[in-house]
């Protein structure tokens, strides 16, 4: 085996890391946590730490680590045919079974899932669908997508786009033109605007509509958002929020595309958030949790009314132009019969639930009173803790004291790895779907003495 100072000279010198301040990782000034092992909500690194990952990784392993039942079926499918393509109508038992899987678990207007590899090559797809249906639908401006600030859809060069985080955008020359971003719904960032939850509602109704109006509806081809806000800060949606968006765009003739990425399959207790939230949307965007990162897969699950449009392009215009070499992957599919298999049998979508909620209520019980939480919120399991420097009048703190990041520091020195999120001294939590209530009560325990070092006791 090689040894950790080998790896970490090889890992400074070679390796272009994502999401990773480049010149400081280079020069050894952050550190580096060689990962080896995984069992259940804990992962191992090779300098013997063992911590609980109430992030799941990226808010991908689900089924928590260790799981040979996948294991197992990855193995038989490599041994058994590792790989062949799905085009022209090819398939293997794994992809095939899958597609029959998610259309069973997805909303009963979705129709058909194509699959790809991550989430931000599955929302890349929806995009050019969307453009196709409108083009075969003889409308060809209308083409624009709307997106919100602080959702997230990938980091590709459309998806980067449709990101509203400003992170995404710098330097890269992004975002497009064709894409728009509207209002975010984090009503507790906006204490500024002074509104009632149901005028915040109200407002983002309003601007959505404003900017199709001022756009032309004839120009908006779709609107995308994640049913809970996640990279963006986890920020369930004030009440009646879909309930005012989604007529909006049945209205101007938008179609609706929910990025489930985060969502799909268990994460807020509901199967996907579209059922939680009574979203009617014509594309469903998946990955993380369809094989609980065990392998890449993702997939744009589309509505019949959308499938039909796509039927009859084809009819006019030959086989679709579209698709990748490992569309439907054999190895990512038996992933995800496996992982989907033991999300039923291990009863997780209701664990997240129950666990979930036991999770926050925990958070609330260890930190709700202290001076500088201002915001304990979630939804299934999903938690975030987001911190002010006062309470009243919500006062934040200077971004450059980096609070978050202070106290997701303090935690993992504690053995939980939280994340600070990027939009505000936000931690969150994610925890796979696995979770006993002992592992939540050790996040909140741990939580509170990562606060208290940082912040005091208030
Ligand atoms: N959509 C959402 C809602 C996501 O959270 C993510 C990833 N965090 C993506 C899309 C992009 O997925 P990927 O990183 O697999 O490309």
């Amino acid at each position: 085996m090689l040894k950790n100072d080998q790896l970490d000279a090889w890992d400074r010198a070679y390796f272009l890391h994502p999401s990773t301040h480049l010149a400081q990782h280079a020069r050894g000034e952050s550190p580096n946590r060689i990962v080896a092992g995984g069992s259940g909500v804990f992962i191992e690194d090779r300098d013997g730490n063992r911590l609980l990952d109430a992030f799941a990784g990226l808010y991908c392993v689900n089924v928590g680590y260790g799981r040979t039942e996948i294991a197992e079926a990855i193995a038989a499918q490599a041994r058994e045919l590792a790989y062949y393509h799905a085009y022209v109508g090819h398939g293997t038992e794994a992809s095939i079974t899958l597609a029959k899987m998610v259309l069973e678990r997805a909303p009963k207007t979705m129709s058909k899932v194509y699959f790809g590899l991550g989430g931000s090559d599955a929302n890349e797809t929806n995009i050019k669908l969307v453009w196709y249906y409108n083009n075969i639908l003889g409308r060809p401006r209308k083409k624009k997508i709307i997106s919100r600030w602080r959702g997230y859809h990938g980091s590709g060069l459309m998806t980067g786009s449709l990101t509203g985080l400003e992170l995404f955008h710098r330097k890269f020359d992004l975002p497009f033109d064709t894409v728009l971003h509207t209002l975010a719904p984090d009503y507790f960032r906006r204490a500024d605007l002074a509104l009632s939850e149901a005028e915040f509602v109200a407002l983002c109704a309003a601007e959505l509509e404003a900017l199709i109006e001022r756009e032309g509806a004839d120009t908006v081809a779709a609107f995308i958002g994640e049913p809970v806000l996640g990279t963006g800060g986890i920020v369930p949606p004030p009440a009646g929020y879909w309930a005012a968006i989604q007529p909006i765009l049945k209205k101007h003739d938008i179609l609706f595309i929910a990025d489930e990425v985060v969502t799909g399959f268990g994460r807020l207790g509901s199967m996907f958030g579209s059922a939680h939230y009574d979203l009617e949307p014509d594309f469903i965007t998946i990955a993380k949790g369809l094989t609980s990162a065990y392998a890449p897969l993702s997939g744009s699950i589309v509505s019949e009314r959308v499938w039909k449009v796509l039927e009859r392009g084809t009819d006019e215009t030959g086989p679709i132009g579209h698709g990748w070499t490992y569309s439907a992957h054999p190895i990512g599919a038996a992933a995800g019969v496996a992982n989907l298999e033991l999300i039923d049998r291990l009863g997780l979508v209701r664990n997240a639930a129950e666990t979930g909620a036991y999770l926050r209520k925990a958070v609330v019980e260890a930190l709700g009173r202290h001076p500088n939480v201002g915001d304990i919120r979630g939804e299934g399991m999903l938690c975030a803790v987001e911190f002010v420097e006062t309470r009243d009048g919500r006062r934040f703190f200077d971004p450059a004291r980096k609070i978050g990041p202070q106290v997701a520091a303090a935690l993992l020195r504690r053995g939980v790895i939280g994340r600070a999120m990027p939009q505000g001294d936000i931690l969150g939590f994610a925890p796979p779907l696995c979770l006993s209530r002992a592992e939540a009560e050790r996040i909140a325990e741990a939580t509170a003495d990562a606060v208290a070092e940082v912040l005091g006791n208030g």
